[in-house]
């Protein structure tokens, strides 16, 4: 029963082998490292929308405020070309000099928002540019991954022929859970024991385990999950 499954493994390791030389080229990881990117854009340039969307805001309030202040400005100007009394008049300079004071300062905000937003154009034109970048890159290393993959064509699909064949003489069950693990991307899958522990992780077996290695039976490592027969 175990013969069937180590022959199937064996042709299997050599579909396996091409499959890490694909996943681990460089154009694959190209591929991959361009479409994180391009799939990260909307959310960086949401963020960016809601930080230019927060700033004209902003921008907004300090103008409508620097409107009512020079309403205020210009009320007491004409207050004080109206008035006669010295400790009137002079009330009122101090209280348009606080006004002045107020206005500069919120001008001064005004500015700095203003130099903000230009951080916010730049980024945008950055975010513009990489991705730019990075859908080319995509484009070029995709090409070149599925150029490589079809290179291997032929030869997978000679293994995958041998291995249909193979598959038939396999317990259907044994069958299922080796494909299992396979789909999970673990390989080899099928260890023997040797010395009561696990052909691939070293765990110790309990006695009850050990025995149903030797009654022929076949068993799953608790540990790492690997198929486990007695040689
Ligand atoms: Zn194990």
């Amino acid at each position: 029963m175990i013969k069937d499954l180590l022959n199937y493994q064996q042709a299997d390791a050599k579909l396996r082998k091409i499959e890490v030389e694909l996943s681990s080229s460089t154009a694959r990881k190209k591929a991959a490292s361009a479409r994180v990117y391009i799939e990260g854009v909307n959310e960086n340039v949401n963020k960016l929308d809601d930080k230019a969307g927060h700033l004209a805001q902003e921008s907004q309030n300090i103008a409508d405020q620097c409107k009512n202040l020079s309403e205020q400005l210009s009320e007491l100007e004409r207050a004080i070309a109206g008035a006669d009394d010295v400790n009137q008049i002079n009330f009122y300079i101090k209280k348009a000099e606080d006004l002045i004071a107020q206005i500069k300062s919120l001008s001064a905000s005004l500015n700095k928002n203003g130099d903000e937003s230009q951080k916010v154009v730049k980024e945008y034109s950055t975010i513009k540019a990489q991705t730019k970048n990075a859908q080319a890159q995509y484009a070029e290393s995709k090409e070149e991954y599925d150029k490589l993959k079809a290179s291997f064509k032929q030869e997978m699909d000679d293994i995958n022929k041998e291995l249909e064949s193979l598959k038939k003489s396999v317990d259907a069950t044994l069958m299922e859970k080796y494909q299992k693990k396979r789909a999970n991307k673990i390989f080899p899958i099928v260890y023997p024991v040797t010395s009561g522990v696990c052909g691939y992780c070293r765990m110790e077996l309990s006695m009850l385990e050990l025995n149903k290695l030797k009654n022929g039976e076949i068993i799953e490592c608790d540990q790492c999950g690997s198929i486990l027969y007695q040689e």
